[in-house]
């Protein structure tokens, strides 16, 4: 059997119920790699505090919404049976749940460090606000100055340091991070709607943490590992990762020149990296981003509302440009020769009443 040339994912993060701007992104991520003929994986993020109790939630509302998935390769860790999270799904092929992985994770990191990718950093937020004196502290907050790159021979010096520190200072030691050493030449990437997009990571956020100091792995490092691990050769998500996504290709440029297929549980790290499409968000009328917060937009508000799968379907697929349907096989058919709306699109519930 030849392996698919598309292999998309459907990766929601279920920190909260999913709501019409998530079910949009997962739509289009669905309807890209079915209409190309190709595999569709499901893998949910669940690393984030609070996910974990809306696990079966986010698949029940994905069943509802009618968007399957294929199995992933075999021995592909962390892959679950779904029937696990939800009855409902019993029988469905594995989901894989990032929770399950810390192992996989582990083995990536522990070749960064060894190859001086990685290294331990035990600032705290003050530290880093002290230790910079770069003009521009907009928003996003200073690049990170490179205060412990060199500092420490290895993650157990810098683990002594910190509890010397913590002991002396009366407080509980905290651990410590880790850190990717970012390439100063800018980073490239190109993006289906953006375009292409250069980064000066150094002058961005400088060198960023993969690891937390609890121990947990970082977005920009977990879904890195896992899009290269599972085979992904497109990612689609939401507008507002577009730039932490410099940050990822990053840290696919060190797993492609420092570890190898053992380290990804059988995939090839040098395989191309996926191509790029960050969705515009949907917006609410006042003119922000649906959220969480917002009830009226809930996927599983709306069905309890009596509101049908269909009908939610043929607005998601009027608000991205395709014909006015719900049936999934004409919006897969309809999918190649549609222009792609590159706008925030704006719902107000009278839309679906
Ligand atoms: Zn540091």
């Amino acid at each position: 059997m030849t392996s698919p040339v598309v292999v998309g994912r459907l990766a929601p993060s279920p920190t909260g119920v999913l709501h019409l701007g998530n079910a949009r992104t997962l739509l289009w991520a669905w309807l890209s790699a079915r209409s190309a003929q190709g595999q569709v994986l499901l893998r949910i993020e669940d690393l984030l505090p609070g996910a974990q109790e809306h696990l079966a939630s986010v698949l029940s509302d994905l069943l509802w919404l009618g968007l399957d998935w294929d199995a992933p390769a075999p021995r592909t860790e962390g892959a679950v049976d779904p029937g696990e999270l939800l009855p409902a799904a019993a029988g469905l092929p594995a989901v894989v749940l990032q929770s399950e992985r810390f192992e996989l994770y582990r083995r990536v990191m522990q070749r960064l460090t060894r190859a001086g990718m990685v290294y331990p950093c035990i600032c705290t937020r003050k530290d880093i606000e002290l230790a910079s004196r770069a003009p521009h502290a907009e928003d996003k907050g200073r690049p990170y100055p490179g205060t412990c790159r060199g500092r420490f021979a290895d993650e157990g010096a810098a683990i002594r340091w910190e509890g010397a520190n913590a002991l002396r200072r009366g407080r509980r030691p905290l651990g410590c991070a880790l850190r990717l050493r970012v390439p100063s030449a800018p980073v490239l990437f190109s993006d289906r709607i953006h375009g292409p997009q250069a980064t000066r990571l150094p002058d961005d956020c400088g060198d960023f943490v993969l690891r937390k100091k609890d121990g947990d792995y970082a977005y920009m490092f977990s879904v890195v590992v896992d899009d290269l691990a599972m085979g992904v050769t497109e990612v689609i998500r939401g507008d507002d990762l577009l730039d932490c996504t410099a940050q990822q290709v990053a840290v696919y440029q060190a797993i492609a020149t420092h570890c190898d297929a053992q380290d990804l549980g059988g995939a090839d790290p040098r395989s191309p990296m996926p191509s790029w499409t960050h969705v515009p968000l949907v917006l609410g009328g006042d003119g922000r981003r649906l959220a969480k917060r917002n009830r009226s937009v809930h996927v599983q508000q709306l069905a309890a509302e009596g509101v049908s799968a269909g009908r939610v379907r043929r607005w998601l697929a009027r608000s991205m440009g395709l014909p006015d349907s719900g049936d999934l096989r004409d919006l897969v058919a309809a999918w190649p020769s549609h222009r792609t709306v590159s706008d925030p699109v704006v719902f107000v519930p009278a839309d679906l009443a």
